[in-house]
Formats: structure tokens, C-alpha cells, sequence
């Protein structure tokens, strides 16, 4: 384990400040060169990472290339696009100003603090690391102790690539997060729950130093009669079931209109052998729960409701089925918290209004999906609710879109990433107004007798 020593974290921070006052992370070509490093390394790593990821969760190599080394992409996006983002943009200037001129200058922030959760748990520390290098950051990694083969990994990658002056990891859990957090940084990105959320917000709140904050949250999923069935309970039990269900944005549970319950079920029941045969304990393609703790959170929500498919689990491989609960109560704990585990719970509807309604009675989600073609309902339901994003007639794939944010709102979070807005988010945009000498009209200056009137004029 390549660990930084929690007593040298002041150090590291000092040492990376002095780095970034060199200014060579100001430099655009620096930092192209920077994200060609960090995928060569990825690359270089890739059968690590993939290892890495099946101890930590079991995770199928495909679901580690599609969700995890996929971050690659993310960084040839950024390589393509920098020159542009990190160009001063004009901006407009009104007719009174016509001396002057106008241009937003983005500009490094200078050492951020990057904390990941354990779910994807090196996507979501390199996204967010792609972010910070292409707006000319040096940043400080502390990815989840809980996914500790990946946190290795993440540490091996950054110290043998990378100087520890402009990039470095702090492994560890809560005690590293305090003791980093005890620090001031020029900007704090936090994944994970909404809970430790808090606790990051108020510890930046005693440097003003800026947050993202990516949550979580219960993500609804309200299925409509007018869809294509087939289509739509595959898309479900992907989005559900990838990574065994702990997924910040997979579908929490299940608003359905009443007169397609029963054939909502049974596709998903269908879908379900499809995808993972007729023991999912033995599918090479099925993850298991991350810990100990989580497996005992999750098996105690089986005990509400009726479970209509699945239910059984191995307290000794962390292995729940996938498992689908039908007459669930709102005051059921499966429906109190984020459930963050392969376990769907199915509410009916009568009306769309219900179903909205109860949406809107609850915390903001990170995602909301809907599936049906009638275009007045997906307009009724976008402009009814509010969510981190929206998915229609999908799930999950809205994260993989370069050009979309992504983030929540409320509840699930504060501010966005992902494509120009990671660059954004990693930048300070700088406004500059400048004016020229070869006029210099006094109508703003004192002495003001008489200049009220054309104030008032120019005023409109
Ligand atoms: P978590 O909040 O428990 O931990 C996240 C990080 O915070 C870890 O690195 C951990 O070491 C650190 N941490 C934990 N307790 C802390 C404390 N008291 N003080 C300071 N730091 C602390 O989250 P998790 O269990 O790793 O991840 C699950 C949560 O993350 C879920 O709620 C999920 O929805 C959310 N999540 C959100 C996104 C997103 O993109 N919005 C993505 C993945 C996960």
C-alpha cells in the first residue's frame, strides 16, 4: 500500500502550493500532456484495475471496462476540447460600453481535495480528477478505504506516474478525510452519501472553500401503459441490477401504473433469467454487496413488504438476489433511505398525478426516469418535478453523456461535472473589462450638477 503518512499531509498541501505557484499547470500543453499521462497509466493498468475491482465487489470485467475503465474516453474528450474551454471568452458589451471590451478568462483554482465513494470507485475519483488537470489544477486523492484494492491501485497509478507536488493520494477513512479536511484547499469535491455531505459542506464552510457535492438520494422510476414492454424492463433491470444494485443513480423503486403491474412484473422476472440465468449466485455477471455492514443494512429491508422475485442471500459472499418487493408501505425503511442495493420495491399508481405528488413530497433525487411515449405526459412530469437529471425511457445512460451534467440538486447534491462542466467546475472564470484611451467622456464624474438628467436618460 502506498499510503502518504497522515502527519505529512501538511507537507503535501504546502509542497503542491509551491508547485502551483510556478505556474506551469497554467500552461495548456502541460496539462494535455498531464491527461495523455493519466491514460497511458490507466491503459498501462488496465488488468490491475479490472483485478481490483472483482475483489473489492465482484465486478464482471465488462460492467469494470463499461463503467470504470471507460473513464479513458472522459480524458480523450477533455484532450479534444481544451484548447477551446480554456481560451478567454468575448463577452458582450452594451452600447455605453462601447469603449470598452469584455472577456471571461478561466483560471486554475489552485489545490483541490477529490473524495470518492467505493461504487465505482475509481471512476469516481479519475472523472473528477480529469476535471481538476484540465483546469490546471494540483489535486489530493482520498478514494474509499471501504473499495480498498481499488483505493491501492488508484495510489500505485498516481505515485509511479505522476509527482507527488501535482498530484498525490491520501488512502484511508474517516480519520485521512478529518485530517484533510482539517485543511484548506481551493475547492472540495465530495462523492458519497448526503449524510458525510453535510460534514464535508461545514468543514469547507470554516476556509469559504467552495463544494461539489455528488449525493445520492431515492431515485424514482415511474413506468407508464404506453411503452414498449420488452424494451423497458431490460433497460430497468440493467439499470437496477449493474453492480448489484449500488448504483447512485440506479432506479430506487418503482412507480407503476396500476393496470401494468402484473406485466411489469412478469417481464421483469423474465429479463432477470435472461440476463442472470436461474441462479444468479452462480452468474459469472452479477456483483456482490461491497461489505459486511451494507449486506446486513440491505437483508433487513427484505422483511417489508412481499418479496415477488428473489429474496435469498449468502451472509458468507455478500450475495443477495436480485429481488423485487411488492406491497410496500411508504413508512417501510426500504422506502425511508437510499437503498443502494439490488432490491426494488413496487409502488402502484392510479393517476400520474399520484405519482408525482409522491415524488414531489420527498427530498429532490439525483435521477428521476420515466417510460412512456406520450409526449404530454413526459412533458407534465419534466415540468412537475425536479431531479439531479432525467432519463427517459432509459436508465442510468444519461451519466454517460459528455455534453449533459451531471449532478443533483437539493438533497442529492451541489453542482455538476462531467465533459465542459468538469472544466468549469475545477475553474475560477474570471471576468475582465477593459477600456481604452482614446476617450474619456465625464458624465459619470463629479461634479454631478446637471448630469441627472442624462443619468436618467441613459438609465432608460
Ligand atoms: P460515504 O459518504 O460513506 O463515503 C464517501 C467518502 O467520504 C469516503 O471516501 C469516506 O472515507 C469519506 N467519509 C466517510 N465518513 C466520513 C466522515 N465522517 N468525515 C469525512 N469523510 C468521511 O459514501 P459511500 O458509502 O462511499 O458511497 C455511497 C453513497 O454515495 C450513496 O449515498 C450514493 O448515492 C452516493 N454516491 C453518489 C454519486 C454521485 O455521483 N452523485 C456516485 C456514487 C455514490
Amino acid at each position: 500500500m502506498i499510503t502518504t503518512e497522515l502527519s505529512n499531509i501538511g507537507n503535501i498541501i504546502q509542497t503542491q502550493r509551491d508547485f502551483f505557484k510556478t505556474g506551469k499547470t497554467k500552461d495548456v500543453n502541460f496539462r494535455i500532456e498531464q491527461l495523455k499521462n493519466l491514460k497511458q497509466a490507466i491503459i498501462e493498468h488496465e488488468q490491475s484495475i479490472v483485478e481490483a475491482l472483482q475483489a473489492d465487489l465482484h465486478k464482471p470485467e465488462v460492467e469494470t471496462y463499461l463503467t470504470e475503465i471507460s473513464v479513458i474516453k472522459d480524458i480523450d474528450y477533455a484532450i479534444k476540447h481544451l484548447q477551446n474551454w480554456s481560451k478567454p471568452q468575448k463577452a458582450a458589451v452594451s452600447w455605453d460600453f462601447f469603449s470598452y471590451s469584455a472577456k471571461i478568462y478561466p483560471e486554475p483554482l489552485g489545490v483541490v481535495l477529490i473524495i470518492g465513494p467505493w461504487n465505482y470507485p475509481f471512476q469516481l475519483i479519475i472523472s473528477p480528477l480529469i476535471g481538476a488537470i484540465a483546469a490546471g489544477n494540483c489535486a489530493i486523492i482520498k478514494p474509499s478505504e471501504i473499495a480498498s484494492h481499488t483505493s491501492d491501485i488508484i495510489a500505485k497509478i498516481i505515485a509511479k506516474h505522476f509527482d507527488p507536488a501535482y498530484l498525490a493520494v491520501v488512502e484511508g477513512g474517516v480519520e485521512a478525510s478529518q485530517k484533510l479536511l482539517a485543511e484548506k484547499f481551493d475547492h472540495i469535491f465530495f462523492t458519497g452519501g448526503t449524510a458525510v455531505g453535510k460534514i464535508i459542506m461545514a468543514a469547507a464552510a470554516k476556509y469559504l472553500t467552495p463544494v461539489t457535492l455528488e449525493l445520492g438520494g431515492k431515485s424514482p422510476c415511474i413506468v407508464d401503459t404506453d411503452i414498449n414492454l420488452e424494451h423497458t424492463v431490460r433497460r430497468i433491470t440493467w439499470g437496477k441490477f449493474i453492480n448489484a444494485g449500488q448504483t447512485c443513480i440506479a432506479p430506487d423503486y418503482l412507480l407503476v401504473n396500476k393496470t401494468i403491474k402484473k406485466d411489469l412484473i412478469d417481464g421483469l422476472e423474465k429479463s432477470l433469467k435472461e440476463f442472470y440465468g436461474e441462479n444468479p449466485a452462480s452468474s459469472p455477471d452479477y456483483a456482490r454487496i461491497i461489505s459486511e455492514k451494507h449486506f446486513e443494512r440491505l437483508v433487513s429491508f427484505l422483511k417489508d413488504g412481499k418479496v415477488v422475485i428473489g429474496g435469498e442471500n449468502q451472509p458468507s459472499e455478500r450475495y443477495i438476489a436480485p429481488t423485487l418487493i411488492d406491497n410496500v408501505s411508504l413508512e417501510d425503511s426500504v422506502m425511508q433511505e437510499e437503498i443502494f442495493g439490488p432490491i426494488l420495491p413496487i409502488i402502484e399508481y392510479t393517476d400520474i398525478a399520484e405519482a408525482i405528488a409522491l415524488i414531489n413530497s420527498r427530498p429532490k433525487p439525483l435521477a428521476l426516469y420515466f417510460f412512456s411515449q406520450d409526449k404530454n405526459l413526459q412533458k407534465r412530469v419534466l415540468q412537475e418535478t425536479s431531479s439531479g437529471g432525467v432519463c427517459i425511457n432509459d436508465t442510468v445512460m444519461q451519466v454517460g453523456v459528455s455534453s449533459l451534467p451531471f449532478g443533483g440538486v437539493g438533497d442529492s447534491g451541489i453542482g455538476n461535472y462531467h465533459g465542459k462542466a468538469s472544466f468549469d467546475t475545477f475553474s475560477h472564470k474570471k471576468s475582465v473589462l477593459q477600456n481604452s484611451f482614446w476617450l474619456d467622456l465625464k458624465w459619470r464624474y463629479a461634479p454631478y450638477e446637471g448630469k441627472l438628467p442624462l443619468i436618467k436618460k441613459l438609465l432608460g
